[in-house]
Order: structure tokens, then C-alpha cells, then sequence
């Protein structure tokens, strides 16, 4: 469904250009010795998804390239409906197609723009949402991977289900053929109410408690994690997630070397 197509990526030649692709070299490589660092013995290494919301469709376009370099899958994440859209036009304008993920909260009315395009969903977080993916996918006829979100940390600001909600919804996104449940997506704790480790190690469990209830509901018969940003991977890796959504550690030390933007004059 989502191949990578290649192609060059026309990236101005200036030392501008140079100097952002070896940063993006050196943070690549600083983040896959990190992870490389913590897959536990005899598991398999992660994929990464590399979360571009804060850069723009060229520095997003010179990492593909970087990472399509290093023999990697480009997963690109985003979190906002209309990024998103701006991104994977600006993607298909370039012919490079990546395997694209959405990461942010889905407000029901945008959620039809964002299947339109997404081939990975990671926050689904409510029973009502799960229905109008279904729906949505259907009438699209568009296949897609979705992870359950779920929110262990105690932070009720947060989105995601507690694990109580997580059979139902996965039930309503299982009878879909349209969807794949590919397993839970969470994040660390922001405060100090429950330690990483803690969180972490709950979201396990509770993914090893849905694969013995219900494998026949989940892709595969195994519940992934989506777990472990730039602050927390190595975490998330001993808990065993097959997920990494990075995003600052991989533009660390950018805005350094961006060439400065075009005086009004010049456009
Ligand atoms: C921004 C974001 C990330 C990446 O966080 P970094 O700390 O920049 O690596 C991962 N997951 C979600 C849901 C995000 O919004």
C-alpha cells in the first residue's frame, strides 16, 4: 500500500543545504545509537517515526533523503490536520511517498481530511472516534493501521482511554476490515505524578493482557507499542515498544544552520 517511491530530492545545492543535511546526519545517527543502545536482547529493533511537526516540508524532505540514505523506512509523523494536508502535498508535488502516521488529537470533523491521506493512526482515544473512523474508512475504502491511545499517568488533561475503555473500542475497530488495530500508543508522564518506568510498565502489561483476551481482534495477533520520544526512548525500548516517535532530538541544533528565510524583496 505504501511504498516508498525514490527519487531525487531537489534540495537547493548551497552550503546552506549541506550544512542541514550533516546536522540531520549526525542527530540521525545520534538517535539510532540510542535506540540501538536499548533494544533488549533477542528483540527486534523499532521502526522510527520521525515527528516533523515542527519543521517545514524541506528540512522534512532533506531527512527522507537522509534517512532513505541510511537504509531506513521514512515513517513521517504529524499532529495537525492542516500541516499535515500542507506536508503530504508538498511530499507528492516532490514524487516521494512516505509512509505517513498522525500522532495528533483528531477532532471528529477533521478525522475524514486526515484518512483521506494517513496511512498509520496513533490517537485514537474515544469509543465516538473509533465509530467515525469506521465509518470513514469504509466510505473511503482506504485501508489503515491504528493504535488505541491510552493515558495511564494520572494527568486528566491528557488524552486516552484508561485501560477499562480499551476492549470496547478495540472491538468497534476490529469489526472493520478497513482497520488494522496495530496496538496501544501512549506517552510518558509530563509531571511527577507516576514515574516513565511505571507507566511504561503498565502499558506492557495491559498490551500482553489484550494479546491472551483478544489476538483475533489485533493485526496480526500482536498488540504493538507506540511508545518513547526523544526525553524517554531508552524507557520505552526496555518496555519493548516497536514504535519510536521522535522528533527534537532529530532537528537538535537546526535553526543554527537554516539558511536565513528570504527578505520580502527577494520573493
Ligand atoms: C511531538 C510529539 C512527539 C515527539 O516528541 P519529541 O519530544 O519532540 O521527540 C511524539 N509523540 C507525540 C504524540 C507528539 O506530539
Amino acid at each position: 500500500m505504501s511504498r516508498f517511491i525514490p527519487s531525487p530530492i531537489d534540495v537547493p545545492g548551497d552550503s546552506g543545504s549541506q550544512e542541514l543535511r550533516s546536522l540531520l546526519e549526525r542527530n540521525l545517527s545520534r538517535v539510532l545509537t540510542r535506540i540501538g543502545a536499548n533494544v533488549p536482547e533477542g528483540g527486534r529493533a523499532p521502526e522510527l517515526v520521525a515527528v516533523t511537526k515542527t519543521v517545514s516540508s524541506e528540512v522534512t524532505l532533506a531527512l527522507v533523503d537522509v534517512m532513505v540514505a541510511r537504509g531506513l523506512t521514512p515513517h513521517l509523523a504529524e499532529n495537525r490536520a492542516d500541516r499535515f494536508e500542507e506536508k503530504v502535498l508538498a511530499f507528492e508535488a516532490a514524487g516521494v511517498r512516505p509512509r505517513w502516521h498522525f500522532i495528533g488529537h483528531i477532532q471528529r470533523n477533521k478525522a475524514r481530511r486526515i484518512l483521506e491521506r494517513a496511512d498509520v493512526l496513533h490517537s485514537v482515544d474515544s469509543l465516538r472516534l473509533a465509530e467515525t473512523v469506521v465509518r470513514i474508512a469504509e466510505e473511503l475504502e482506504r485501508d489503515v493501521e491504528v493504535f488505541i491511545e491510552v493515558n495511564l499517568t494520572g494527568e486528566t488533561e491528557k488524552h486516552g482511554l484508561l485501560a477499562a475503555g480499551v476492549p470496547e473500542v478495540l472491538e468497534v475497530l476490529a469489526a472493520s476490515p478497513q482497520v488494522q488495530v496495530a496496538g496501544l500508543m501512549a506517552m510518558g508522564p509530563a509531571r511527577d505524578l507516576r514515574t516513565v518506568d511505571e507507566v511504561f510498565f503498565e502499558i506492557a502489561a495491559l498490551a500482553r493482557d489484550l494479546e491472551l483476551q483478544s489476538p483475533d481482534l489485533l493485526s496480526g495477533g500482536k498488540c504493538r507499542l507506540s511508545m518513547g520520544m526523544s526525553g524517554d526512548l531508552e524507557a520505552a525500548l526496555q518496555h519493548g515498544s516497536r514504535f519510536v516517535r521522535i522528533g527534537s532530538a532529530l532537528f537538535e541544533d537546526l535553526n543554527l544552520a537554516s539558511p536565513p528565510s528570504p527578505r520580502p524583496a527577494d520573493r
